[in-house]
């Protein structure tokens, strides 16, 4: 088996890195890391990885809008 980084599964189904650094050491591992990028879950605030928003990366809305559309369209049941 090969070593990799430590994570769990988050409430929205996404693997949560305990660390800034493991999620960035398992960025480092992707074959398509220059399209991801490390960020907050909207849901519980843990660390995961993801693609990079073509809206975020223009610039065309926050970070914040985006949590928020995404909470939009994945509500989770209490
Ligand atoms: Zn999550």
């Amino acid at each position: 088996m090969h070593k990799s980084v430590d994570y769990s599964t988050c409430t929205c189904g996404k693997r949560s890195y305990h660390c800034r650094r493991d999620a960035s050491k398992a960025k480092r591992s992707h074959p398509q890391q220059k399209h991801l990028t490390v960020y907050r879950c909207a849901y519980t605030g843990q660390l995961h990885l993801g693609h990079t928003p073509e809206a975020l990366r223009r610039g065309d809305i926050s970070r914040d809008e985006l949590a928020a559309s995404q909470r939009n369209h994945h509500p989770v049941a209490a």
